[in-house]
């Protein structure tokens, strides 16, 4: 298949690789340099890479980056003809996507909105799960693109669902993360050894896959970001934003969004957002784990 692989990230560049090594004829941009990949064509412009081609792929930082791709001067829109699908493995607001949705459906395009979960690691290994929003007659033409990235496929519903459903498990993984964090640092501070925290969480019923991903790093203090903290902090204030809109009350959340802040204010934003434990380690007057 012809696929337009546009965003070049932590989490773009091994998917579009993983499709080139499934056969398929890719052409990527990326905002900046970094464009090369592997048997893929360098396209100069959105619009340019999805000219020829039948599908475009999108994983960027925002909903901002997203309009961009799409709607800019430059943007896919100029290269939309009848039957095309655009693809959307960003994680952006539900309410946008309806919105992007509608204006590229007037040109006969579809949007799937397919947010996905797993990180760096499940990238680069083509172990994703996606999070999938549209028709389900077009998500299951994809199977063959998203097996070629991923693992899992779960359907949410119609257009706007994925992305819903995607904020709303990184809500949970930020709080059983601070969660974590927190256990961890009075832990410390009470004398308890953070390895020996670790073994008695993931033994028992609080076991989670959180900590199963983050705890090796947070117990070497290796903060390089797999899922950097600025991210994260976008999607809690698209969280924010869209329970506004819904009229639904996060308080726990908003306090988490504050301790983010703070991360930010640090300079932390292109960690890994399990550095906000040294937020609370500061606080404590305790250093890393490996101090
Ligand atoms: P990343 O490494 O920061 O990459 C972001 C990508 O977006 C880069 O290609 C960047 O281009 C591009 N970009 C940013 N602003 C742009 C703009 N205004 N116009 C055009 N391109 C723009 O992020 P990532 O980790 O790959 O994440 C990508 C998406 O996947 C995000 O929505 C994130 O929330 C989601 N996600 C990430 C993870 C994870 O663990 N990393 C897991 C699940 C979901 P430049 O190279 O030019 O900066």
């Amino acid at each position: 298949m012809r696929i337009a692989f546009l965003g070049l990230g932590i989490m773009g560049r091994p998917m579009a690789s993983n499709l080139v090594k499934a056969g398929h004829e890719v052409s990527v941009w990326n905002r900046s340099a970094r464009q090369h990949i592997d048997g893929a064509r360098a396209a100069v412009s959105p619009a340019e890479a999805a000219r020829d081609a039948e599908l475009v792929w999108m994983c960027v930082a925002d909903t901002a980056a997203v309009e961009r791709l799409v709607f800019s001067d430059d943007g896919i829109e100029q290269s939309l003809r009848e039957g095309m699908v655009i693809a959307d493995s960003s994680t952006i607001s539900p309410s946008a996507t309806l919105r992007f949705a509608q204006r590229v459906a007037e040109k006969g395009a579809q949007w799937i909105d397919a947010p996905v979960t797993g990180s760096k690691i499940g990238a680069e290994n083509g172990q994703l799960i996606f999070i999938v929003g549209g028709p389900a007659e077009t998500v299951a033409s994809m199977e063959p693109l998203f097996k070629a990235m991923g693992k899992t496929v779960i359907h949410v519903g119609d257009t706007g669902k994925g992305q819903s459903a995607k904020i709303c498990m990184n809500l949970q993984i930020a709080m059983i993360y601070e969660g974590f964090a927190e256990g961890l640092t009075l832990a410390r501070k009470l004398g308890v050894a953070p390895e020996k925290m670790v073994e008695l969480v993931q033994a028992s019923m609080i076991r989670s896959g959180v900590v199963d991903y983050k705890a090796s790093f947070v117990l070497r203090g290796d903060y390089s970001p797999n899922f950097p903290l600025r991210l994260m902090h976008k999607d809690i204030h698209l969280l924010l934003d869209t329970a506004k809109e819904a009229r639904v009350k996060l308080p726990a959340l908003e306090t988490v969004d504050e301790i983010y802040e703070l991360a930010s204010e640090e300079g932390w934003d292109d960690l890994d957002y399990a550095a906000t434990i040294q937020l609370l380690e500061k606080w404590a007057g305790l250093g890393g784990p490996t101090k």
